[in-house]
């Protein structure tokens, strides 16, 4: 057992890509890769009496589909899946659900909020960026050359995921479903997506966390053009607090990134910590007042590459958004359309 910043890690090795490996009773932890700087994303098989339960599918790549299809010929027990579970709608999640669901005849599980976002979203393929995502950036303080980027990629989200099913089972928070021989709650978190489910077994004492609690990075929290006023991130903090309250202290965290691991309370503490400096370090920088995309410095450790452009904007508005719902930072517009903003 290897352990870093009080987190403890009882499997120190991932199972190879496509490999699922046993982490609690009935309880399997399969690896997919990903075509991103992030490579991989845990998704988990779930061995019911009679069949399985698949959380989360991994993108649309053929990478991905080839992977399954070994474990559906390998590694099922002559069972049939019966169960779909996605956690939240962004596409490593969610990007083969259509596929298994043909696959298997299933109906896919999931929240309301996410499944319905995800259907608008995969409408916006083939149109061009609209006005109000333009004037987002543009009010950021993105350049002319990274909008052009930004304009080029409009879109991209339904490309990475196969045709959605046309209808689904809603699944929502404090209730119960029945899986690997267990009962497991249904705990909503907020801020990172709409509305993302999180699966809880008191009995196996295992929390399927997805993005909503991961053991080495934050999980972005972003403000996105369709809602510029909106607040994830206090969404997010009050998410932290109440999974705090909700999953016991010695649960074992079974997260869509990285390791299996033991701390989930230091972890969320962690994560609500970081989120609070990075507030006080906005309120320093915004004594002489600042654009969004002035104040990455103070948010990221790394340059921001065009790539993940839209991430960083939105995770710095989140922010921003936070402290002026706070009424502690207050904005004015300039002549070129840049929102300014500055500490009362
Ligand atoms: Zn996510």
């Amino acid at each position: 057992m290897t352990a870093t910043n009080a987190l403890q890690f009882p499997i120190s090795e991932a199972p190879a890509m496509g490999q699922p490996l046993a982490v609690a009773e009935g309880v399997y932890w399969l690896r997919m890769p990903l075509p991103f700087a992030l490579n991989h994303i845990n998704l988990w098989l779930l061995e019911d009496s009679n069949g399985w339960t698949i959380i989360d599918t991994g993108i649309n790549t053929d990478a991905c589909k080839e992977l399954w299809q070994q474990v559906f010929d390998n590694h099922l027990n002559n069972k049939p899946v019966h169960q779909l579970i996605v956690t939240h709608l962004h596409p490593d999640h969610i990007g083969l659900a259509g596929w298994i669901c043909e696959l298997w005849n299933l109906e896919l599980k999931m929240s309301r909020t996410d499944y319905m976002a995800c259907r608008l979203l995969i409408t916006d393929t083939g149109k061009p960026a609209p006005k109000a995502a333009i004037d987002f950036y543009q009010r950021a303080g993105v350049s002319d050359e990274q909008l052009n980027s930004y304009k080029t990629k409009f879109g991209g989200y339904g490309k990475s995921i196969y045709a959605m099913p046309e209808s689904f089972v809603r699944l929502q928070d404090g209730e119960f479903v029945t899986m690997a021989g267990h009962r497991w709650e249904i705990i909503v978190g907020r801020g990172h997506a709409p509305e993302h489910l999180c699966l809880l077994c008191p009995e196996l004492n295992v929390f399927i966390a997805g993005d909503q609690l991961l053991p080495s990075i934050s999980s972005n929290v972003s403000v996105w053009p369709t809602e510029p006023h909106s607040n994830p991130l206090k969404d997010w903090l009050d998410s932290c607090a109440m999974l705090q309250q909700r999953t016991p202290a010695d649960v074992l965290v079974l997260p869509s990134h990285g390791q299996v691991f033991f701390g989930a309370h230091q972890r969320l503490q962690r994560l609500i910590d970081g989120h609070e400096k990075s507030l006080i370090k906005l309120l320093e920088a915004c004594q002489q007042p600042q654009r969004n995309v002035d104040l990455f410095s103070q948010l990221f450790r790394r340059p921001i590459s065009d790539d993940v452009l839209t991430l960083a904007v939105g995770e710095t508005q989140a922010h921003l958004n936070y402290l002026v719902s706070k009424k502690k930072l207050q904005s004015s517009a300039s002549d070129n359309g840049a929102i300014w903003y500055q500490t009362i």
